[in-house]
């Protein structure tokens, strides 16, 4: 009697445990989205022979970056690819990565692209509207401090190596009170979103205009987002936006986990092992 006691006891322990595993599998399967990808995104500015600092980096130190991600497994996905893939239209590489530049200096023409297509791999520019109306027609064609022209800005997308973001037309400032596109204190919601309505659709016009193409992209002048200005850039036919927390993304199946990518500012103060140990980190 009491080996049968004994022995039933430890088939009901038994089947206690299967019973918690097959819970805890279950949890963890509806609470881990199913195809979810982990995806860095780094974020550069300049490239240049200047001295490096927090936003330039070397063309030595950007193909040193490109080794690495190579040699690491990384390949670098489109802004079209993300889209598709969120949308159950494609799959993604097995370890995405998201290169992106932003300013629009010309060296990201200049110096990137050879690097881009010595490595193939793609980046996404996002320009700001007035450095490429104003300034780089003055001086143009400096790798050191230029910015691009809308003939470089189409050159590049020709090339198939580039997507072409959005980085406002004229609010990439933090003067007058307001910290980039974002939401000024005690700002009423109507003024605000007016206000960020007509100056990026300044910039997607001229894209229209001089390009003949309009960015799905919008990136987030100094990181500085304000929840009230998404639904006006879905509005405006964005698909993707990316912000400056430096925190990994996690792709899913839903088209909406694209508006607000995380990206690691790529600072040249940092040999490349050391940046991207912490930027594909998760
Ligand atoms: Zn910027």
């Amino acid at each position: 009697m009491k080996k049968l006691l004994l022995r039933l006891s430890v088939l009901a322990a038994i089947s206690i445990t299967a019973v918690i595993l097959l819970a805890a599998a279950l949890y963890e399967r509806e609470n881990v989205p199913e195809e979810a990808v982990f995806m860095p995104a780094i974020m550069y500015h300049s490239v240049c022979e200047k001295a490096p600092a927090d936003y330039i980096v070397t063309p030595r130190q950007f193909e040193q970056d490109m080794i690495w991600l190579k040699e690491n497994g990384f390949e670098s996905v489109t802004e079209q690819q993300l889209i598709g893939y969120t949308h159950g239209e494609c799959d993604l590489p097995e370890k995405p990565v998201l290169i992106t530049l932003d300013d629009g200096f010309y060296n990201n023409y200049s110096e990137v692209l050879p690097l881009l297509e010595k490595y193939d791999m793609y980046a996404v520019v996002s320009v700001v509207g007035e450095y490429t109306e104003v300034n780089a027609p003055a001086d143009p064609h400096i790798p050191e401090y230029s910015y691009l022209t809308w003939e470089d800005i189409a050159a590049m997308r020709d090339s198939a190596h580039f997507g072409i973001g959005n980085h406002t037309y004229s609010m990439h400032s933090l003067s007058g009170g307001r910290k980039g596109c974002s939401r000024n204190e005690g700002e009423p919601l109507d003024g605000y979103c007016m206000a960020i309505r007509s100056d990026i659709g300044l910039l997607q016009t001229q894209f229209q205009m001089n390009t003949g193409f309009v960015p799905v992209v919008f990136a987030y002048p100094f990181g500085a987002v304000s929840r009230e200005s998404l639904p006006v850039l879905r509005d405006m036919g964005f698909l993707i936006t990316l912000n400056c927390s430096e925190r990994p993304n996690l792709i899913t199946r839903d088209p909406d986990c694209l508006y607000g990518i995380c990206r690691y500012n790529r600072s040249g103060l940092y040999d490349t092992a050391s940046f991207m140990q912490r930027a594909t980190q998760h």
